[in-house]
């Protein structure tokens, strides 16, 4: 059996080591004589499991004891409307930066439940690019300011943070997270589904600084309350054991890895040389700014949308798989999280060399 580079934008890639280690403790987590997925959640065995998780994601990404750490469910998109439950208050706005359909949603969302103030946006350019923050009409008083760090569709990605004074800053990192390194003391809020580069969906990361919990308003469902959730160890009720045993394990192979700084060298180096080759092939095209590049997302298009089908087809056949892009945009994209390797990367541009001297 070989693996085959799968650029999956999400659940995507998991890197194979931690695969292996599942499959050696699938039937009998030491010595238990039971899978993790069939633990009890309250056991001394499945909460050491979690705590290590928790523990190894706070030393990979400095996360002080200011910050709580929740492992919900849900994924991102509830999110979007947990986060205007537990932040907005009663009567105030918050402050949204919309840069592509993720934003979009989020912004959607947060509007059932109070004022939204779009602060910027870069939908005139479709997307492409990331409004000058000098040019934001925020509002001081926000309860707090959203942004999208990644745009996982649009293959667009904030090259800094946000200044947002005292006003609480909240980030979808969904697709970013973990990728290089973190400053968390600038964030409020930092939320993440698992499934790009922390491990298998079913799984929500939530770092939320402490001072904010508890004031979420009183119709907040409980399961979405992160004082509730906080107060529980995320256990409040049955968590998404196999998922975080699985985050657990891929926490670890980062610090193996290096950590954030050798995940960013490497995912800078990944990006650079794909992106690099799309500018030199003029039968390759990708409309971002340079500047806002994602380095986890790069959708391209070619010369000619009628090849599509076979450039696909063609790509299936080597093992490159899951290159066609979102179906809101169409062309390609192809996901480079921290766990794919650069031989992928090299394998892809390998395939793209020969496609285009044969068809372009
Ligand atoms: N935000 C971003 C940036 C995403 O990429 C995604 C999923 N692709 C979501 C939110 C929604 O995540 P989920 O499917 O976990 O709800």
């Amino acid at each position: 059996m070989s693996r085959a580079f799968n650029f999956c934008a999400g659940p995507a890639t998991l890197p194979e080591a931690v695969l292996k280690q599942a499959e050696t403790e699938l039937l009998d987590w030491r010595g238990t004589g039971m899978s993790v997925m069939e633990m009890s959640h309250r056991s001394d065995e499945f909460v050491s499991i979690a705590e290590t998780a928790e523990k190894d994601l706070r030393e990979l990404a400095g996360i002080s004891d200011d910050y709580a750490v929740l492992f919900m469910q849900g994924g991102a998109s509830s999110q979007f409307a947990t986060i205007p439950l537990n932040l907005l208050g009663e009567n105030a706005e918050a402050d949204y930066v919309s840069t592509g359909i993720w934003s979009k949603k989020a912004i959607a969302e947060a509007k059932r439940f109070g004022n939204v103030n779009v602060a910027a946006s870069s939908e005139d350019s479709g997307f492409t690019t990331i409004p000058d923050q000098s040019s934001w009409a925020t509002n001081p008083d926000a309860a707090y300011l959203h942004y999208t760090p990644n745009e996982t569709i649009g293959g667009l990605e904030y090259d800094f943070v946000p200044e947002s004074g005292a006003v609480p800053l909240v980030a979808d990192m969904s697709s970013t997270i973990l990728s290089r390194p973190l400053d968390v003391s600038k964030y409020g809020l930092i939320y993440a589904g698992a499934q790009k580069n922390i491990g298998p969906s079913g799984l929500v990361v939530v770092i939320v600084r402490k001072d904010l919990l508890g004031k979420a308003r009183k119709e907040t469902p409980t399961m979405m309350n992160y004082q509730v959730i906080a107060d529980n160890g995320s256990m409040y009720n049955t968590p998404a054991t196999y998922s975080w045993y699985l985050a657990g394990l891929v926490f670890k192979w980062l610090k193996e890895q290096g950590g954030l700084q050798a995940m960013g060298e490497m995912n800078a180096r990944k990006a650079s040389k794909l992106y690099g080759f799309i500018d030199d092939n003029d039968f390759y095209a990708n409309p971002i700014d340079p500047r806002f590049r994602s380095w986890m997302n790069v959708p391209f298009t070619l010369a000619d949308d009628a090849l599509n089908g076979e450039f696909l087809q063609g790509a299936n056949a080597r093992g490159l798989l899951n290159l066609a892009g979102h179906r809101s945009v169409g062309g390609m994209r192809a996901s480079l999280y921290n766990a794919m390797p650069e031989a992928g990367v090299d394998a892809l541009i390998e395939y793209m060399t020969e496609f285009a001297k044969e068809r372009g």
